[in-house]
C-alpha cells in the first residue's frame, strides 16, 4: 500500500477542550502518536550556506534551542491556541515569566501600578527590585477601584495583578483596571496562574500579556518547574522575544513535553478540582473552628458577582481563617489542624493532584515584613488549600478530623 501523509485536524475549528489535545501538534518522521521529545540544543545545515541564510531569515527554521525547540513549541503554540493568543514563549519557571514579561519593556523612569495582594516573589519583584532599576512601583488595595483609578491617573508604563490573588483570593475588576490602564498608557500583564486559562481570559477582557507559572495547573501533577508568556504576535516578535532570546530564561525541552501533555487533561482537572473546592469551601465556612472562609463564588466573598461575571468557576483553591487563640493569633491552631491531617499533605506548592495545604504566613510569605503581609490579609490563623482530584468526601472527612485538635 502506497503510505498517506497522516491526516491533521484545523485546530482553529475545533472546540477548546479538543485545542488542548491537538493543538500545536508538529509529527516527525516516524508519525508518533505522542509528541516526540526534541532533547537538542542546536540543528545542524546541509552547508554553510544554509546555515546563513537560517541566520538571515530568523524565525524560519531551528537555529538553537535557547531561541526556540519543536518540542517547546508545541507547548507554546498548544497553550496559544486555546488561549486564543497570537503569540506564546515557555520559561524556566512561573518568576522567569512574571520577570521577563515587566522587564522586557520597562526602564528608568517608567511607573508600575500593582496590588499588594501578591504571590511572595511576584511583590518581591514589584517593590524592591523594579526600583533598583529606576521604575517607580506603585501598590494599591486591589480590591478598591478608586485606588486603582488615583494610581493610573499619571501616566504609566505598566500594571501588573493576580486575581484571584496568592493567598486571599481577592479578585480585580480586570475590565475596569485594563480600561484605567490603558488610558494612563500601560501595558496590563496579568498573572493567571489561580485562575488558569479555563476558569478565566483576561486577553478576552483586555490584557496585554498573560503569564503562568505552568508548574502549577499545567503540570498539575507536581513534576516540573515552567512557566510560558502569552501576547500578540507584535509585541511578543518585537519586545518580548528579543529580551527572552538574549537573556535566555528558556524551559528545558523535556519540561516542555511534560507541561505539553498536561494539558492534554487541564480541562478535565481544573474542572473536577474546582468542583470539589466549591464544596470543601461551603463545608469549611459552615464550621465552628473556622472564622472565615476565603472562596471566589461564596456568597460571603465580598467580589462575588464580580468573580462570577469574570470567571466561568471559583477556582481550586480554597483559603480559610482558623478560630484564633487568645492573643488573636491562631498560628498555634493551624499548626495543630495542619499536623493533624493525614491524606492532605503540607507543602507550599499548589495546583497538584494531591491535595496540598501551606500556612502562608511562615512560608510563601514567610520573608514579607509583618505590615505588608496583614496589608495583602495573610495572618497567623490564614491556612491555603488546594483541592486536588481525590474524593471530596475524602477531603473533607480529613479536614473534619483534623479541625478536632484546632
Ligand atoms: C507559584 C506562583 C508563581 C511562581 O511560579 P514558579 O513556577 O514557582 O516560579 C507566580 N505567581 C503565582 C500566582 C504563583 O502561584
Amino acid at each position: 500500500m502506497t503510505r498517506t501523509t497522516h491526516r491533521t485536524p484545523n485546530v482553529a475549528n475545533l472546540r477548546p477542550r479538543s485545542k488542548l489535545v491537538h493543538g500545536g501538534t508538529r509529527r516527525s518522521g516516524f508519525d508518533e502518536t505522542s509528541e516526540a521529545l526534541f532533547l537538542t540544543s542546536g540543528y545542524v545545515y546541509g552547508s554553510a550556506e544554509e546555515a546563513e541564510q537560517a541566520f538571515l531569515n530568523d524565525g524560519q527554521r531551528h537555529v538553537y534551542s535557547r531561541f526556540r525547540n519543536p518540542t517547546s513549541a508545541m507547548f507554546e503554540d498548544r497553550l496559544a491556541a486555546y488561549e486564543g493568543a497570537e503569540w506564546a514563549y515557555a520559561t524556566t519557571t512561573g518568576m522567569a515569566a512574571v520577570f521577563a514579561a515587566l522587564m522586557c519593556h520597562l526602564k528608568a523612569g517608567d511607573r508600575i501600578v500593582a496590588p499588594w495582594g501578591l504571590f511572595g516573589s511576584c511583590l518581591h519583584i514589584v517593590k524592591n527590585l523594579c526600583p533598583r532599576y529606576g521604575v517607580e512601583p506603585v501598590l494599591v488595595d486591589g480590591a478598591d477601584l478608586s485606588q486603582w483609578e488615583e494610581a493610573l491617573s499619571k501616566p504609566t508604563a505598566a500594571v501588573f495583578l493576580e486575581t484571584p490573588s496568592n493567598p486571599c483570593l481577592e479578585i480585580v475588576d480586570l475590565k475596569a483596571v485594563c480600561d484605567l490602564a490603558h488610558k494612563a498608557g500601560a501595558k496590563v500583564v496579568v498573572d493567571n496562574a489561580f485562575a488558569t486559562p479555563v476558569l478565566q481570559r483576561p486577553l478576552e477582557i483586555g490584557a496585554d500579556v498573560v503569564v503562568y507559572s505552568a508548574t502549577k495547573h499545567i503540570d498539575g501533577q507536581g513534576r516540573c518547574l515552567g512557566g510560558i508568556i502569552l501576547t500578540d504576535a507584535k509585541f511578543g516578535s518585537e519586545v518580548v522575544h528579543p529580551f527572552l532570546r538574549h537573556t535566555g530564561p528558556t524551559i528545558s525541552p523535556f519540561n516542555a513535553w511534560v507541561l505539553l501533555k498536561g494539558l492534554e487533561t487541564l480541562e478535565l482537572r481544573v474542572g473536577a478540582q474546582g468542583a470539589a473546592a466549591a464544596t470543601v469551601a461551603e463545608y469549611l465556612e459552615g464550621h465552628p473552628k473556622v472564622a472565615r472562609a476565603l472562596y471566589p463564588t461564596l456568597a460571603s466573598h465580598p467580589q462575588h458577582d464580580l468573580a462570577r461575571r469574570q470567571m466561568t468557576g471559583g477556582g481550586t483553591m480554597v483559603s480559610f481563617h482558623v478560630k484564633g487563640g487568645k492573643d488573636g493569633g491562631g498560628k498555634d491552631e493551624a499548626f495543630r489542624l495542619m499536623n493533624a491531617l493525614e491524606m492532605v499533605l503540607i507543602s507550599n506548592n499548589l495546583g497538584d493532584s494531591k491535595s496540598l495545604i501551606t500556612h502562608p504566613w511562615t512560608t510563601t510569605h514567610g520573608r514579607i515584613p509583618e505590615d505588608e503581609k496583614r496589608r495583602a490579609g495573610i495572618t497567623p490563623s490564614l491556612i491555603r488549600l488546594s483541592v486536588g482530584l481525590e474524593d471530596p468526601q475524602d477531603i473533607i472527612d480529613d479536614l473534619e478530623r483534623a479541625l478536632l485538635s484546632v
